[in-house]
């Protein structure tokens, strides 16, 4: 152990779990332990819930940071079960959209990718005839993935009894065929195959921007769930859901502390192990604990509030091997909100990607794939807009390495490149919408260091890690370790870092936790669902909204976004 991380004051004599991060992992796992019984406190860095699932606001406006689809909003879906438990949705309306996403190439070739498969593969094969058999195979899958109810299972295998076994074998065993041939088949591979040049550019673009590395599986599943309804937006959007599972934690008796940034885990020793007794936040003070939860960023848990005293092979290989490559976490991304006073788009997808001529990719500051997706958030639900208007989101991969650098040794050039970014937005939307510009009110760019700076995650990754190998490991820290580390008792680890990136397995997580812990303290896992009645309402979103006339809205974050409104 060391002196970081003793103590220096009595920890004795707490039954309260400490939970660091009010991120959904942080907030699942909090609900699920107060409905078994436990006393617990959430420590958040920032004076919002949601960490990565959140809004802000400028000028009224509400700029909707995370939800482009959400796993688990068909009733009938096992993931909906959690956000049940979770009243992450009760009393919201969904969105779903009859396109998944639209592709536009530099020429204006336009491919629609619907989520209904018989409609997608009508309108693919009048693009492409030649293409009939990949085509036909790919609305096939979908068609079969949407008879499937795929969610992470609601229990982590070692805690499943043998007739859940049983029936998670038997759901998996008739679909080994459709996971070998569609997850053994990359998507580069696939385009390779494809004869059409638009299909080929268009098809890794159908999850918004082009996520490499990545089987055919996540594309049909998570089309085929758009297409079933069970992938939709909710309304509230990104900060509705977290506010939605904060309401419901704090209503089950839990606590959360806001502006608290945990800097060590507290130790002592016990036996020939160690165990987490409490932590120690950035300005000195301790708080004690019978037991700490980190759902924040991975290679900070690990390496600064343990001072890498608790690797194993398995974290060892993650953080030592595959982190350093490259490329195996999410790219950064940057996010352009525009709020205007014009209602634009009509009649268009929600969303579409552009895919940029070779003078506008030079143009975009460190656009990655050349390609940037423009959505129509303000469409996506109500209530984001202070009057007739639109909010559109941009967004394109880039890299966190060079903003980084920028925004530590360079800021004046950290800041010219973002009026650039502002200067590309509004040449690019004025081509799509003549006068747009003398409408808009406001245009924001987010780098992947605003995020990096508002959740602490790694590089600005947007989902942790986005690797099969990495993925192959997180079954490890979850099945084998327990979520735990080795010789170190009272401690436990959960959020995407640990189950691997999306809001549903951030929410499971939260829920696995609470599950081993109760197994560790003897006591059977119980959950219920919320039921909670009111409907939706913007107040709800706890943002100072020029136009709200709540008493009880909290600070605006504007603090801790480091963000470029345009000078208009
Ligand atoms: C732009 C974007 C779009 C996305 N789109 C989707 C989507 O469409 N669908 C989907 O399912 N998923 C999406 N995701 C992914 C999803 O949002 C994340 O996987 C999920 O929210 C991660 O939750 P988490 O609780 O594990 O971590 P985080 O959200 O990172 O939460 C960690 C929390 O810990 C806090 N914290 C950090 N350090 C400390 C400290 N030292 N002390 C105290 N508190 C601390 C942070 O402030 C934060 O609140 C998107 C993410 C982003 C960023």
């Amino acid at each position: 152990m060391t002196t970081a991380n003793k103590t220096t004051s009595a920890t004795k004599g707490t039954n309260e779990i400490l939970i660091i991060g009010a991120g959904v992992a942080g907030l699942a796992a909090g609900c699920y332990l107060q409905m078994n019984g436990f006393q617990t406190r959430i420590l958040e860095r920032h004076t919002l819930p949601g960490g990565c699932c959140t809004a802000w606001t400028r000028k009224g406006y509400v700029f909707d940071y995370c939800i482009e689809w959400l796993n688990g909003t068909d009733p009938d879906s096992s993931p909906y079960k959690v956000w049940h438990e979770l009243g992450a949705l009760n009393g919201k309306s969904i969105k779903t959209f009859e396109q998944f996403n639209r592709v536009i190439d530099a020429d204006g070739q336009t491919v629609n990718f619907y989520t209904d498969p018989d409609r997608l593969e009508q309108h693919l094969l009048s693009i492409s005839p030649e293409d009939e058999r990949l085509i036909k195979n790919f609305c096939r899958y979908m068609r079969r993935f949407q008879k499937l109810d795929l969610c992470p299972p609601l229990a982590p295998i070692p805690l499943m009894g043998w007739k859940q076994k049983l029936t998670m074998a038997a759901e998996i065993l008739p679909q080994l065929g459709l996971f070998w041939r569609t997850g053994g088949t990359q998507m580069d591979d696939f385009c390779e195959q494809l004869k059409h040049p638009l299909l080929k550019k268009t098809f890794p673009l159908i999850l918004m921007q082009d996520h490499g590395n990545f089987s055919l599986i996540p594309y049909l599943y998570t089309m085929a769930a758009a297409g079933s309804g069970n992938a939709g937006f909710p309304e509230g959007g990104s900060l509705g859901l977290s506010q939605s599972i904060t309401r419901r934690y704090l209503d089950l008796g839990g606590k959360i502390d806001y502006k608290i940034k945990v800097d060590r885990v507290l130790l002592e020793k016990d036996g020939d192990d160690n165990r987490a007794v409490g932590v120690r936040l950035k300005n000195g003070r301790e708080i004690p604990a019978s037991q700490v939860i980190s759902t924040i960023d991975g290679h900070t848990t690990l390496f600064h509030l343990l001072e890498e005293q608790y690797m194993t092979p398995t974290l060892d290989k993650l953080y030592h091997e595959i982190l350093p490559q490259g490329g195996n976490t999410y790219p950064g991304l940057i996010t352009v909100f525009v709020g205007c006073r014009k209602k634009v788009g009509e009649g268009e997808p929600h969303s579409t990607t552009y895919i940029l001529n070779e003078q506008e990719a030079e143009q975009l500051p460190e656009c990655m794939q050349g390609s940037i997706l423009l959505q129509h958030r303000s469409r996506m639900a109500d209530g984001f807009t202070p009057q007739e208007g639109s909010v559109i989101r941009l967004a394109y991969f880039t890299y966190f390495d060079r903003w980084n650098r920028w925004r530590s040794e360079d800021k004046p050039h950290y800041r010219r490149r973002k009026e650039e970014i502002v200067t590309f937005i509004r040449s690019f939307l004025e081509k799509l919408y003549p006068g747009i510009n003398d409408t808009i009110d406001v245009i924001e760019v987010a780098t992947p260091v605003t995020m990096k700076r508002y959740t602490g995650n790694t590089g600005g990754a947007i989902l942790g890690w986005k690797s099969e190998e990495a993925d192959n490991l997180l079954d490890r820290l979850i099945n084998k370790d327990k979520m735990q580390l080795p010789g170190l008792k009272n401690f436990y680890m959960a959020g995407h870092w640990v189950a691997g990136g999306s809001l549903i397995k951030a929410a499971v997580s939260g829920r696995y936790v609470a599950q081993f812990l109760c197994k560790n303290m003897n006591r059977s896992f119980d959950s219920g669902f919320s039921n909670y009645q009111g409907a939706w309402h913007p107040d709800q979103w706890g943002l100072q909204l020029e136009r709200s006339t709540s008493e009880s809205v909290q600070d605006d974050e504007a603090d801790v976004l480091e963000t470029i409104t345009a000078n208009i």
